[in-house]
């Protein structure tokens, strides 16, 4: 029987584990993972991240800084293994969890590798194993291949075919940017996407961000969710798209046909695979026995703490559980108010036994 259950040992689960080691309580992180890294173990070799090192840093210990103004995936992949090894982070992996079953005195993790029991759970699986993928219809019809972006390893596949990118974040600009250079890729954008000046970063978002949130608390006004890390930030290679005049995009098609897409005006065209950078939902299967998720895919929580199971927590899902909260520096406030509520929690339950 442990304190506390850590279920995912990416940078939210660690981030809790870092202010948890202060608190004396025994716990746990439980990652499905073969190796250190979370969800940024399987992005694809080239993406680049919208912060530079320092505004992208975990609690405690900053990022340290590369060559490259903005860190790549292997520099965080590194960075995060390096960081539960600094601060002793008791990270058990491979081990996946099946299930989170409730008992009066104790939550209990059916895994792979038996059952662990303890008074409170984190849920920290972050949102990379549930990939989102629009419908369209007769997409079954479409005879090409189709792939997230979560599974998208590089551009070489897609040498001298017909590709569309779907999706009009960070992912879609940056995938466009490298496919466009070995293929005829066409980006395709629900609405026409927002570029920011070149000289603002994920740093000055979290910026203007924080300076938003800071202020609606002081109002008292509840925090509304905040635009602008989904824009496109112009990392060196999409500048690179733009100055080769691909960073253009067309509204979405109405449906597949077995060998491509038809357009809005009736027109057709053949294509040969689509990439879908269409964003992702939380990966919460293992709480489903629970019986707490919304129909929104989604768990009803105060802060970070779940409003129906009271020894559950949820960190770095997104501005549900946080502002920012998914975000390598965002993680940091919900982690801490996390470790402190649990602490405070367990505490309170041991004077009144
Ligand atoms: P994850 O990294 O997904 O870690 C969750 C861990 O839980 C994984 O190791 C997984 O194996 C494990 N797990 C899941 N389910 C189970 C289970 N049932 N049992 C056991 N283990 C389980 N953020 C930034 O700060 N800067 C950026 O520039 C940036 N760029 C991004 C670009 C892209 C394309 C994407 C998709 C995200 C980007 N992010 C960026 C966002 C964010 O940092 C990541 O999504 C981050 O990986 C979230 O961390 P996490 O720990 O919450 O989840």
């Amino acid at each position: 029987m442990q304190d506390v259950l850590i279920i995912g040992g990416g940078q939210s689960g660690l981030a809790v584990g870092y202010f948890l080691r202060r608190s004396g309580l025994s716990f746990s992180i439980l990652d499905g993972e073969t190796e250190p890294g979370g969800a940024w173990t399987h992005a694809w070799p080239s993406l680049t991240l919208f912060s530079p090192a320092q505004w992208s840093s975990l609690p405690g210990w900053p990022m340290p800084v590369g060559d490259q103004t903005y860190p790549g995936r292997g520099e965080v992949v590194r960075y995060l293994s390096q960081y539960e090894e600094r601060y002793k982070l008791p990270v058990e992996r491979p081990v996946q969890v099946k299930a989170v079953l409730s008992a009066p005195d104790y939550l209990t993790a059916v895994t792979d590798r038996g059952e662990w029991k303890a008074r409170s759970v984190v849920s920290a699986t972050g949102t990379w194993r549930a990939p989102v993928v629009p419908d369209y219809p007769d997409q079954t019809r479409f005879q090409g291949s189709q792939l997230h972006s979560a599974n998208y390893k590089g551009p070489e596949e897609f040498a001298g075919k017909s590709i569309l990118v779907v999706g009009g974040g960070n992912s879609g600009a940056q995938i466009l940017a490298e496919v466009s250079q070995v293929a005829r890729a066409t980006w395709v954008t629900l609405r026409e996407p927002t570029f920011l000046p070149d000289d603002v970063d994920g740093r000055v978002l979290f910026e203007r961000a924080t300076a938003r949130w800071e202020a609606l608390q002081d109002n008292g006004a509840a925090a509304t969710p905040t635009r602008g890390l989904g824009d496109v930030v112009m990392i060196p290679a999409v500048k690179v798209a733009r100055a080769r005049g691909v960073l253009t995009s067309v509204r979405p098609f109405v449906r597949f046909t077995a060998s491509g897409v038809v357009w809005d005006d009736g027109t057709e065209s053949q294509v040969d695979a689509v990439i879908w950078c269409t964003g992702f939902a939380p990966a919460l299967e293992h709480l489903r026995p629970l019986n707490i998720i919304e129909s929104d895919g989604k768990v009803a929580v105060k802060g970070t703490r779940s409003i129906s199971e009271p020894r559950l927590w949820l960190v770095g899902y997104g501005e549900w559980t946080g502002f920012a909260s998914a975000t390598l520096i965002g993680v940091m406030r919900g982690a801490r108010q996390t470790a402190l509520e649990i602490e405070a929690a367990l505490r309170k339950t041991l004077v009144e036994i």
